[in-house]
């Protein structure tokens, strides 16, 4: 990781070195921390981020479900996220907002804690590398159940959330694909470790709804809005491991990852291997994080020099 110039913490900006906390920081041993993930893109005007106060409502909502009380307000937070990628003087970068159960108290009762809030940004490339934009990528579906909502909130984006997403992430990889999917405790197919998914066949695209444990993607709700411009048919609904296998094309949406389209899965080659309608919305995605698409420049919050 590269290091850019400054970190926000509890409304000071540190320097990137000194950004430190206690290793008795309760959250780090319990799990007890909320975050965002959100990206700032280079447009014709400069740098803009995308989807920002969605994004700050889905902080707030995580922090909600976990009663943890935020200090500051969505609109004090959105700007120190402005503040920020000013400061680290870079046209593009992942913003990573967090909450977290300080330092002060150990054991497993969060509620005396003081909750922390920290902002942090970095020069992040595609998560999924670059041949997931060309070719798409090999996923495989997990042995690792998805968690669902008896045992934890998925849809807080808790940090607790991602050691079941990063056992099934090192599983994939050890056997050589590039992601995992999970499926839920039904059986039916729920998302990526860190993306949600989406599946087109006969010319329908569909994902996923929110009860099948997914995380309501942001890029899943983009995705939405621009099938629906595109005039694509859409539903949610569950989709089955062998829907998956027999799709004409699959796809991956998330903030990290983009739109990145799936070529494989468990050994099955899906569709023929072309994806005309993942790379019709891929395009418009595109265009309109990089502020290419008037009618969506409502999504883009400016960062002015
Ligand atoms: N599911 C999970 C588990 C995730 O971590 C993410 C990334 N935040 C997503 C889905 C996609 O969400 P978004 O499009 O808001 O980045």
């Amino acid at each position: 990781m590269k290091a850019l110039s400054k970190i926000w913490m509890d409304g000071k900006f540190v320097d990137w070195d000194d950004a430190k906390i206690h290793i008795l920081t309760h959250g780090l041993h319990y799990g007890h921390a909320v975050f965002e993930g959100i990206r700032c893109l280079s447009t014709p005007e400069g740098p803009a981020i995308f989807r920002l106060e969605d994004h700050m409502e889905r902080f707030f909502n995580s922090a909600k479900m976990y009663m943890m009380k935020i200090d500051y307000s969505a609109k004090e937070l959105n700007n120190a996220c402005v503040e920020l990628v000013r400061k680290n003087g870079i046209p593009e970068s992942y913003i990573r907002p967090i909450a977290y159960s300080a330092y002060g108290e150990m054991g497993v009762n969060p509620s005396n804690c003081k909750i922390s809030v920290a902002i942090a940004s970095w020069e992040w490339g595609r998560y999924l590398g670059k041949d997931s934009v060309e070719k798409g990528v090999r996923a495989t579906v997990s042995s690792w159940v998805r968690i669902d909502s008896r045992a934890l909130p998925p849809q807080a984006k808790c940090s607790a959330n991602y050691a079941n997403a990063g056992l099934a992430k090192m599983e994939a990889m050890k056997m050589g694909y590039d992601e995992a999917i999970l499926l839920n405790s039904h059986g039916a197919v729920a998302e990526g470790p860190g993306e949600n998914i989406f599946k087109i066949k006969d010319e329908v695209l569909s994902t996923p709804p929110a009860s099948s444990g997914i995380l309501r993607g942001i890029t899943r709700d983009t995705v939405i809005q621009l099938a629906s411009d595109l005039k694509i048919n859409f539903y949610r609904n569950d989709i089955t491991r062998e829907e998956l296998y027999t799709a004409d094309e699959l796809f991956f949406s998330g903030t990290a990852v983009g739109v990145a389209k799936i070529r494989e899965v468990d050994g099955r080659q899906i569709g023929n291997g072309v994806f005309p309608l993942t790379e019709k919305i891929m395009k418009l995605y595109e265009d309109t994080i990089h502020g290419k698409v008037k009618r969506y420049s409502k999504w883009l919050t400016r960062v002015k020099p």
